[in-house]
């Protein structure tokens, strides 16, 4: 891969401005496919949900997912989005071995819904309205394995495996409008819009979300223009970035990239491009006209989705609290400051603090350990802490064994790698690799008597007053016993010692 040049972050910003415009698909979570009844499910032994409708073999016809137009609508009144009275399904053709269809079922010219806007609020406090084009419906293509090479990608591989269980599977496609005027903060903007729709097709029950498992997908597209021109640069669209972190990091190199070859007179080529997580980087995929040719033409085996009025707004009568609004209420209810509260929303972390919270901890530990320690992990193992393999309940039990002094804030952190590496709830870590804290007397007096052994002044020195001298003790003792012991109640022994 050749090594582009980049601008630096602050001079790009100065000689351009920045527009993008976002599509993420979401996978929605119905029982069954789109067109026909194979299961929806994640993980299944390759092509065992599959049937002729969503292989596409001669003479099958498939039907309309009512479950799925259901999220559909729902999705877009989440958005703000027009519900279309009616609309049709086209065919996209195209090929690729992902594809058995040759076609894929979408909808081109007539979405489901559409015109709608969200407020995303980034990083700094500031809040953008990022506008919607539509949000209409399509199906997932199959899976491909490439196997031989590397990288796991197409490049170098020896052969490829197609798995045709996620054909069919249903997605909503939203599309924004450009969004201007985020400056320096796009790629956090990009990064955070995707994080609201996932908030919000998670608040709906229409979608697992997981981006790890591709339920959320990001397409960003970048440009860049000289301040005051109006008309738009060429646009790169750099395709299924797949953690929020890559979004950010994606969006703010196509800036950097850009940037570079615009100032030396090169035109930046409209094409789709692929991010590499390992070297934060994207590289060129295929260009990409604004009309790529796919012959659309109206879905002849599906009759029109027409949508009741008063089905939609059953719908919309039914939709959850808005994201604005949850976050005023369980602000309130755990009692966060504000700065507390936007590093817990930034980190996308209200679902893992609510479901720890409804555990039965109390939400400042609950917020500590998802802030803290957790996040710390995530951030040195380069992922998004929500992306951690570890429930809500289990950092609650172990906020609870903290609580109860059975273990110490070390000893947690200790159990906590533990879990993450699937051995258990916290509990059975600590019991089966005895990381309780040691308040047994008996040995914390020995180890006392060990560390006074080498300090004797320090008994006297407690008699006079002077506590601060207790605290090389109680380091010795802490180091001797690797951590486990229970330093309030050595500190307890030791007054106890000096006082006799
Ligand atoms: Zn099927």
């Amino acid at each position: 891969m050749a090594k582009d040049e980049l601008m630096n972050y602050e001079k790009a910003l100065e000689q351009f401005e920045v527009v993008i415009g976002l599509e993420v698909h979401v996978e929605l979570n119905t029982n069954t496919k789109m067109f026909c009844g194979c299961r929806n499910e994640f993980g299944d032994e390759p092509n065992t949900n599959v049937c002729p409708i969503c292989i596409g073999l001669p003479g099958s016809l498939p039907a309309v997912n009512k479950r799925a137009v259901e999220s559909s609508i729902k999705i877009g009144l989440a958005l703000g989005c027009e519900i279309a009275p009616t609309g049709r399904f086209a065919r996209k053709n195209y090929f690729y071995p992902d594809l058995a269809k040759n076609f894929q079922t979408s909808q081109y010219d007539e979405p489901i819904a559409f015109e709608g806007a969200l407020d995303v609020e980034v990083p700094s406090g500031k809040t953008f309205t990022v506008h919607i084009e539509r949000a209409h419906m399509e199906e997932d293509a199959g899976k491909l394995t490439h196997v031989g090479g590397s990288t796991g990608r197409i490049q170098g591989a020896e052969y490829s495996l197609v798995d045709y269980n996620r054909a069919g599977v249903p997605l909503v496609e939203i599309v924004t409008k450009p969004v201007y005027g985020a400056g320096a903060e796009a790629p956090e903007l990009a990064a955070a819009y995707v994080r609201s729709i996932r908030e919000i097709v998670k608040g709906l029950g229409v979608s697992d979300a997981k981006m790890e498992r591709g339920n959320v997908r990001c397409d960003a597209n970048v440009s860049l223009r000289p301040h005051g021109q109006e008309k738009l640069g060429t646009r790169t669209e750099t395709k299924n970035v797949n953690s929020l972190r890559s979004i950010e990091r994606a969006v703010r190199y196509e800036i950097q990239r850009q940037a570079a070859l615009l100032a030396k007179g090169t035109a930046i080529i409209q094409e789709t491009r692929h991010w590499h997580e390992d070297k934060g980087a994207t590289s060129s995929g295929r260009p990409k006209s604004d009309a790529d040719d796919y012959r659309y033409f109206p879905e002849p085996d599906l009759v029109p989705v027409q949508p009741s009025k008063d089905w939609i707004e059953e719908l919309r009568a039914g939709l959850p609290e808005k994201p604005s609004e949850r976050r005023k209420r369980v602000q309130a209810e755990w009692g966060f400051a504000d700065l507390e509260f936007r590093d817990v929303v930034n980190a996308g972390l209200m679902d893992q603090i609510e479901e720890t919270v409804s555990a039965g901890a109390k939400p400042q530990a609950a917020r500590k350990w998802w802030t803290g320690e957790l996040a710390r992990i995530a951030n040195s193992q380069d992922k998004d802490v929500i992306d951690l393999e570890i429930s809500g309940a289990y950092v609650a039990e172990l906020a609870g064994l903290v609580d109860a002094g059975k273990i110490n804030d070390r000893l947690a952190r200790e159990v906590l790698t533990y879990v993450l590496d699937g051995e258990g709830s916290p509990s059975e870590v600590v019991a089966k690799r005895g990381l309780e804290v040691v308040s047994d007397d008996g040995a914390l007096i020995a180890a006392i008597e060990a560390a006074l052994a080498k300090q004797p002044d320090v008994l006297d020195a407690i008699r006079e007053g002077r506590m601060q001298a207790a605290g090389a003790v109680i380091g010795a003792v802490m180091q001797a016993m690797k951590g486990s012991a229970d330093a309030g109640r050595v500190r307890e022994l030791l007054i106890e010692m000096a006082n006799k």
